[in-house]
């Protein structure tokens, strides 16, 4: 197997970490809930527990919510919404649960906006390159790649929400929404704990997050950017988040090198191939999860000369890093990006 996960960009709440370490002595140690899910992990962290809920039960509760996104969105899962609507070749609806048909819409629309760059219908693509859920890291015939082309393409894809339901136009469609769910189940999170009256969170899934309020020290949340190559912290700086989401897409993620060649996991479904343009990561600050997630992987897809053009046209705060001849990556930040600091 030569499939090598390098490092994320990872979006630590590493000067969040710092911070709450800083504060201890004068308040209460922060709570801090991690697990698995979605193939990554996750991480909760708030000042103290609502009211009458322990550690433990916040946890089940959480997860309980977790476990509900899987069951409905992912394509690991056997017996999920997604695998039974991706294994039926029938063109007819085919019901699923509202959250479900409520983030497919949010999809489609992204790949609208975006001309087809973001596609939840990349499924096929994503199997053929060897990232979905077979793993065989091997680069595909030109022949099949084209061959696969005829099935993609989210204009074959219809939703509605009364009922709830999504209908194939071409019965090989398949659908992967990974480039969505982790911000997806961020901002599941988040609003559950919002509907408890925690005023103040930090919520993780793989490295997408979402915040709100302070953090413990009374500040807005800070986001440690470390850097993909080295994972160290990027020039020492910090993002602010208040109340919102950032989400990082990354072509180093997961990828694989065949004859001295790189391909990633992030696959342009207008061409077919993984995208080969210098843009190594976006990162995306938004009000949601979903949102951010949504946007980082489409605008990774673009590039950064189209991908700097929609974020601005669309108003998006987008920061793009790109690799150079020489160490270390150039940043270009969209006019919305908030400004990244430089820690002290
Ligand atoms: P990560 O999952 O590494 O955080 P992303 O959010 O960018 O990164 O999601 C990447 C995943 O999205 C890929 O592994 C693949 O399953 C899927 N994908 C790849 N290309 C596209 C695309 N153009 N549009 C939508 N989804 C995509
Ligand atoms: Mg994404």
């Amino acid at each position: 197997m030569n499939l090598v996960e390098l490092h994320r960009l990872l979006i630590l709440a590493g000067a969040a970490l710092l911070l709450v370490a800083c504060v201890t002595e004068q308040a209460a140690l922060p709570v801090r809930i991690d697990g698995v899910t979605m193939g990554t992990t996750y991480s909760i962290q708030l000042h103290e527990l609502p009211a009458g809920i322990e550690s433990d039960q916040l946890q089940n509760q959480l997860e309980e919510l977790l476990v509900d996104i899987t069951q409905q969105m992912s394509t690991y899962h056997p017996d999920s919404e997604i695998t039974r609507f991706n294994q039926i070749h029938s063109t007819d609806w085919f019901e699923v649960s509202l959250e479900f048909a409520h983030l497919v819409a949010i999809a489609q629309q992204l790949s609208e906006l975006s001309q087809g760059a973001f596609d939840i219908t990349v499924g096929p693509l994503v199997e053929l390159w060897g990232f979905g859920t077979r793993i065989n890291a091997q680069r595909p015939t030109d022949a099949k790649i084209q061959k696969l082309m005829s099935s993609i393409g989210y204009g074959q894809l219809e939703w509605r929400h009364q009922p709830a339901a999504l209908r194939k136009r071409a019965g090989d469609l398949q659908l992967d929404v990974s480039a969505i769910a982790k911000g997806y189940g961020v901002d599941v999170l988040a609003e559950y704990l919002t509907g408890l009256g925690v005023a103040n969170y930090l919520v993780e899934i793989g490295g997408e997050l979402r915040a709100a309020g302070i953090n413990p020290g009374g500040e807005v949340w800070q986001i440690g950017i470390l850097q993909p190559d080295t994972g160290t912290a990027l020039a020492n700086r910090v993002l602010a988040l208040d109340n919102q989401a950032v989400a990082t897409s990354g072509d180093y993620h997961n990828f694989y090198v065949e004859n001295g060649r790189y391909y990633s996991h992030i696959i342009d479904p207008r061409t077919g191939y993984p995208v080969k343009h210098q843009t190594t990561s976006v990162t995306v600050v938004a009000a949601s999860a979903t949102e951010a997630d949504a946007w980082a992987t489409t605008l990774l897809v673009l590039g950064e000369e189209q991908g700097l053009q929609l974020a601005e046209q669309h108003a998006v705060a987008a920061l793009f890093l790109i690799r150079q001849a020489g160490p270390g990556f150039r940043l270009v930040a969209s006019s919305n990006m908030p400004d990244i600091v430089d820690e002290q």
